[in-house]
């Protein structure tokens, strides 16, 4: 039997489909890992909606980054 899952943002829950595959490639579910202000890192699920938004943030926060703060390689 097959769990639904639940957005982590609006608390929806998922449509009843066989696999997780269905639920990405046709419900436009997305499960990403993120790490917890203590430092766990959880699989959460977001909804379509939830996703787009998810999304739309971290790009805008991504072009906030200035480029050239790039990491130090030493040697
Ligand atoms: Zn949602």
């Amino acid at each position: 039997m097959h769990e639904r899952e639940t957005c982590i943002d609006c608390g929806d829950r998922s449509p009843e489909t066989n696999e997780d595959h269905t639920l990405t490639s046709s419900m436009g579910w997305r499960l990403t890992r993120e790490r917890r202000p203590n430092g766990q890192v959880c699989a959460v699920w977001r909804c379509k909606g939830c996703w787009e938004k998810h999304k739309a943030q971290a790009t805008a926060a991504r072009a906030t980054v200035r480029p050239g703060v790039a990491v130090r390689r030493s040697g």
